[in-house]
């Protein structure tokens, strides 16, 4: 019999998330949840036993029960990191959000992970690496017959969030310094990126080399085929598109991604699902105990604060848009909900002012039933809403500051009268979150309880409290009044 010389194909699996804050299902059990994600894993392993689940950024922060008072500290991540550890997660690269967290608490999240954290773009405040996080890694994937694959998983991080414990070099100087020296290392190239598309795609463009980039940061599932001619093309296998992808925030989906390399021509096959995640998939039992446990811890320390979490507040006809890039720029339905809760408190108040960084959900609220806890992931710091009488020179000066700081936390969103009608020589009767009078926002240094121009009337209730009884008591009339269903 004459021997039969054939290519090797080896098959392995991807198995993709990003941007995750909760690790319980949201929208009243109908999305997401760890331990879901935790029983897909283990079925896709169970087909084939080179799976491997990465998280493409995101995850520490900003999340509800990361703000959970624990141990003298607040959870700050913990829990995500001890659920992520159960679940079984391989890689997860360093988001934006990681950055939320001050040094000390992103240090021990590292510390506590059993997962390898990647990113080749970020150093300390001195320039050094961190400890425990790799620019990237090489798999070795053996075949049946004795061929084997290397995948190299690249990551890169966003510049988007400057803290004073981290500095950035250029994602795409950094990818392509590491794909040179890695040249004949590596047969496949993935990218597990925490940019944004614009610089996913530029990336793509840049760097032929990448087989595949797995990403993050927008929130909403994209798919995109970057069509580039690769410097390795060959008619027999022509690798002319680089694939991005994102799955939707939170779990709501995954990208489950099949690969098969074939050896002898060198050719990377790719089959991508967008896999929702919900109540259709079972739980993983032992993930599931440690999500509960976790979740038992947040919501007792809520419980302190006088919060009932599971306790709903009132059924939204809409979905309540509390994406950062839009309630940092301007009013959303959900920000005119707020400001008309904080006017109802505050009856004698000519205006009422909160920053655009109180709301941390970075999401949208699904329409259905609104729970205190969603209200805790809102507004997960809270805060005293502060009634001032203010000059209207002071209080311009604000208001000018609030414009200039549009696209960042301190945006000021607003309720009452008109900017425009302030009267320079009058005094208005103000009432506004207790954080701004701090002078920790930014360009309102000059901001505070001693400022001249103000005189504290009144320290008033905490906000999360406000806005429960303003959509408890006022229901449904709180959607009409915005002009909705
Ligand atoms: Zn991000």
């Amino acid at each position: 019999m004459a021997t039969v010389c054939r290519a090797e194909t080896i098959p392995f699996t991807l198995l993709q998330l990003n941007d995750v804050y909760e690790i319980a299902p949201i929208d009243n059990g109908r999305w997401g949840g760890l331990a879901r994600v935790a029983h897909l894993r283990r079925q896709l392993q169970q087909a084939n036993p080179h799976t491997y689940t990465v998280l493409a950024g995101d995850f520490l922060s900003p999340s509800a029960l990361g703000t959970a008072p624990y141990n003298g500290d607040r959870l700050a991540g913990r829990q995500m990191v001890a659920v992520l550890n159960a679940m079984g997660l391989d890689y997860a690269a360093v988001g934006n959000h990681e950055f939320d967290v001050n040094a000390q608490q992103f240090l021990q999240r590292i510390g506590e992970s059993e997962f390898q954290w990647l990113s080749a773009n970020i150093a300390d405040a001195a320039g050094n690496r961190f400890s425990g996080i790799e620019p990237y890694k090489i798999l070795t994937i053996p075949g049946a017959a004795g061929e084997e694959v290397k995948v190299g998983i690249l990551t890169l991080t966003i510049a988007s969030n400057p803290v004073d414990y981290v500095t950035y070099s250029d994602p795409i100087t950094t990818a392509r310094g590491y794909v040179d020296n890695l040249k004949g290392e590596v047969d496949v190239w993935v990218a597990l990126t925490h940019l944004s598309l614009a610089e996913d795609l530029a990336l793509a463009e840049a760097i032929p080399e990448l087989d595949l980039i797995l990403g993050g940061h927008e929130h909403e599932n994209i798919q995109r085929n970057h069509l580039i001619i690769k410097p390795n093309s060959s008619p027999s296998c022509p690798r002319a598109q680089t694939p991005i992808f994102k799955a939707d925030a939170n779990a709501r989906t995954v990208y489950i991604h099949q690969l098969t390399y074939d050896t002898d021509r060198q050719c990377l096959q790719i089959d991508s699902q967008l896999q929702p995640i919900t109540a259709a998939i079972a739980s993983d039992p032992a993930t599931e105990k440690v999500v509960e446990q976790w979740q038992e811890i947040g919501f007792n320390a809520f419980r302190q604060q006088g919060f009932e979490p599971m306790a709903v507040v009132v059924n939204s006809p809409i979905s309540l848009d509390a994406l950062d890039a839009h309630v940092r720029s301007a009013p959303t339905n959900l920000t005119r909900l707020i400001t008309k809760a904080m006017e109802q408190e505050n009856p004698n108040a000519a205006m009422v002012i909160f920053n655009g960084g109180m709301v941390r959900l970075d999401d949208l609220l699904s329409a259905g039933a609104i729970t205190q806890y969603d209200i805790i992931r809102l507004l997960p710091f809270g805060g005293r809403v502060v009634t001032v009488e203010m000059d209207g020179t002071l209080l311009q000066k604000v208001l000018a500051q609030g414009e200039k700081n549009n696209g960042t936390g301190g945006y000021l969103q607003l309720g009452g009268i008109a900017p425009n009608t302030i009267e320079l020589s009058k005094t208005y009767r103000v009432a506004l979150m207790e954080y701004l009078l701090t002078g920790q926002e930014v360009g309102l240094d000059y901001l505070t309880v001693n400022n001249p121009g103000l005189k504290v009337i009144d320290y008033g209730r905490d906000i999360r409290s406000i806005l429960v009884d303003y959509l408890q008591n006022n229901a449904q009339q709180a959607f009409t009044d915005l002009g909705e269903p």
